[in-house]
């Protein structure tokens, strides 16, 4: 039987690259075939209004906010900041903490795209609420108003 080329691996059956499903999901969620865990160091939210509003401006811009709020107990929040300039999402990581999620390109003419994200809700009620009165996109401020009264 084909099996998984990392060493150690008893996952069994090739599926793509000479990995198992769970390594090659792994690369190409993460973009490292060892990424183990999410990372938890403890989020921040900026005081400094010239981060927030940047910040503003980068989830305006970039930002993509998923929320499910059908049900209170099981609201839903993700927050996620996609660039293909590292720079920036590295200015995020260094302000708020979290870590950097690479997507590789599914097709060559793509570029990578580096990703900042979050689902904690306890966090995001905090982050949210202190960026808000800092962001113009209509759209995304009845979002983010909708999530802070759920
Ligand atoms: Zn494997």
């Amino acid at each position: 039987m084909d099996i998984c080329s990392i060493k150690g691996c008893n996952n069994g059956r090739k599926y793509a690259n000479g990995w198992c499903s769970t390594h090659y999901i792994r690369w190409w969620k993460y973009g490292d075939v060892t990424f183990t865990k999410r990372d938890t160091s403890p989020r921040r939210v900026p005081v400094n209004p010239v981060d927030l509003a940047y910040l503003a401006g980068l989830i305006d811009g970039e930002g993509y906010i998923g929320t499910s709020c059908s049900y209170k107990d099981s609201s839903y929040i993700t927050l996620k900041v996609t660039m293909c300039d590292k720079e920036v999402i590295d200015w995020m990581v260094a302000t708020l903490g979290g870590g950097i999620y690479i997507k590789n390109p599914s097709q060559s003419h793509h570029r990578i795209g580096y990703t900042w994200s979050s689902s904690n809700k306890n966090y995001l009620r905090e982050l949210l609420g202190a960026v808000l009165p800092y962001m113009k996109l209509e759209s995304k401020r009845n979002l983010i108003h909708d999530f802070l009264l759920s």
